[in-house]
């Protein structure tokens, strides 16, 4: 059913910090693969609506913060294939770009409290006794289907020695993990989340294996910055052409520049960065 538009091109990093220490840096445009159901997002959601549509549920209902990339990426595809769509708000009723877009695309937002919003399976029960044909989506399109989607994102990505990608929920990154251990690259992630050890375990579960996570690079925590961090935003998008976020896909960058700062890779490391995309996201911080 569903399709991807292309398969995003692989480019080489031409900054001095990404070519230091005997290792050179390419990143995987998925970015590209379209412009608001970004990256990793419309990866998740492959076999999600393939699935639904194999079920015959015609209403998409998901959940996500009022700045989430996922519900725009929900919304999009969800025109795009013809199902309906409600969005759980995180947090009292607003107003912004994102959530604008969700509308324009037809998602019917429903704002809860974050107390009402910790319980999502009884959110959606309650809703699905009041609407026909429902398909629940986990907060972010986390889960199997949604890895199993991001297995693909090396398809076409050979003679690489790592990789490496931002993680919220680690479902990217377990994708990515499986789909490079027959290729014989060591995938990582950098989590964005502050004090979110715990995640490794359901990472792990996800895979099928352990996965490196760091750990130490989320800038203070989830959608938190610093100057550090928006001056190698600028700095990155003034000498490669190439936007990054500040939630997730800079902290990636940043971390990553810093790690072969730190000789943490070996010499002759080819090292591909993925970008997520989740570029709707940055609008909203300069
Ligand atoms: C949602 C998102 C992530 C996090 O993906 P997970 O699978 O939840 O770890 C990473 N990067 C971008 C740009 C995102 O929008």
């Amino acid at each position: 059913m569903m399709e991807l538009p292309f398969n995003p091109p692989i480019q080489h990093i031409n900054l001095p910090d990404f070519n230091a220490n005997g290792v050179t840096v390419y990143i995987k445009r998925d970015d590209m693969l379209h412009p608001f159901v970004s990256g990793n997002k419309w990866r998740k959601l492959f076999y999600v609506l393939d699935d639904a549509q194999q079920k015959n549920s015609r209403h998409l209902v998901s959940f996500g913060g009022a700045f989430s990339n996922h519900l725009v990426a929900l919304a999009c595809a969800g025109a795009m294939y013809n199902f309906k769509t409600t969005g759980f708000v995180r947090g009292e009723e607003v107003n912004n770009h994102m959530l604008n877009l969700c509308k324009l695309y037809g998602m019917h937002l429903i704002f809860v409290s974050r107390e009402a919003y910790k319980n999502k399976l009884d959110l959606y029960y309650e809703f699905a006794q009041q609407h026909v044909n429902t398909y629940f989506i986990d907060e972010g399109g986390k889960g199997e289907l949604a890895t199993k989607g991001c297995t693909h994102i090396l398809d076409d990505a050979d003679g690489f020695t790592h990789t490496i990608c931002a993680v919220g929920t680690g479902t990217t990154l377990a994708g990515l993990a499986k789909g490079a251990q027959p290729k014989n690259i060591i995938a990582e992630g950098i989590c964005v989340l502050k004090g979110a050890e715990a995640m490794n375990q359901e990472i792990a579960a996800l895979a099928g294996f352990d996965i490196k996570v760091h750990h130490n690079f989320s800038c203070g925590g989830y959608a938190k910055t610093d100057s550090e961090l928006l001056e190698f935003m600028q700095h990155f998008a003034q000498h490669t052409g190439i936007l990054l976020d500040q939630v997730y896909t800079a902290k990636m960058m940043l971390a990553l520049s810093k790690l072969i700062a730190g000789n943490y890779y070996p010499k002759k490391s080819k090292i591909l960065a993925i970008h997520t995309g989740g570029l709707l996201g940055m609008m909203s911080v300069m």
